[in-house]
């Protein structure tokens, strides 16, 4: 897969891209991702990426022009263009999968009060949200997107069943689960687990997710 990602702060990338499963990905070959400085498009001697609302108003919103020449110049044939805004469509594990069948993806970081609503309406395939609340610029939603697109991509966990069988991918959150010793501080490992009966485990895992849902994520269950 193929992530492309245009952004005003490239250096905010360095780190949490660089460790974990994503750079195991990008290591193995499996994830190309480049992240790309919006200014590196601007015209002018100051690189102004920014400009007033008409109408008035408090804060900056992005120039039209520096973006258009960015997203033209980045997209080909297939790439699914994405806006990151709050005003977008909610992303969550089932638009995580819808993206990670995806050949290739140009994530576009607002800032500042955000996009000319051209930007939106001429280059974006879809604008998604990570959650609603209002963060100071696209940076970390784009890495919030990579992230739990790139761990649903085939050969990217050690074990692809890890994201099967996991919170959201049966419309319900993950059983709860121990490892060893089999009791801390008085705190005991249910009995069934050490059963070996794995039938019998199936059934409590399956119980437990379903009440965990009811009790913390009712909405998930209509
Ligand atoms: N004026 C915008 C509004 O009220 O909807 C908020 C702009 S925000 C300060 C700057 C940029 O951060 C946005 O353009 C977007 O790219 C990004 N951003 C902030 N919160 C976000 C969220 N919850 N999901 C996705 N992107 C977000």
């Amino acid at each position: 897969m193929k992530i492309d990602v245009l952004t005003l702060f490239p250096a905010m990338f360095a780190g949490p891209l660089d460790e974990s499963i994503v750079k195991r990905a990008r290591s193995a070959g499996l994830l190309d991702l480049q992240i790309h400085n919006l200014r590196d498009w601007t015209q002018d001697r100051h690189k102004t990426v920014d400009d007033r609302p008409f109408g008035g108003g408090p804060g900056m919103l992005l120039k039209v022009e520096p973006l258009f020449a960015a997203v033209e110049s980045l997209r080909r044939k297939k790439t699914r263009v994405i806006l990151l805004s709050p005003a977008g469509r909610k992303f969550n594990q089932s638009v995580a999968r819808e993206l990670a069948v995806q050949d290739d993806l140009l994530l576009v970081c607002g800032s500042y009060e955000g996009f000319d609503e051209r930007v939106r309406v001429a280059l974006a395939d879809d604008d998604l949200s990570i959650g609603d609340y209002v963060l100071t610029n696209g940076a970390l939603p784009a890495m919030v997107i990579v992230d739990a697109v790139v761990r649903l991509l085939p050969g990217v966990l050690g074990d692809d069943a890890s994201s099967h069988d996991e919170s959201f991918s049966h419309g319900l959150l993950e059983y709860p689960q121990y490892t060893r010793p089999a009791e801390f501080r008085g705190m005991k490992v249910p009995e069934v687990l050490l059963s070996g009966n794995h039938a019998e485990i199936e059934k409590w895992r399956r119980e437990q997710a379903r009440l965990r849902t009811e009790k913390q994520r009712p909405d998930i269950l209509k």
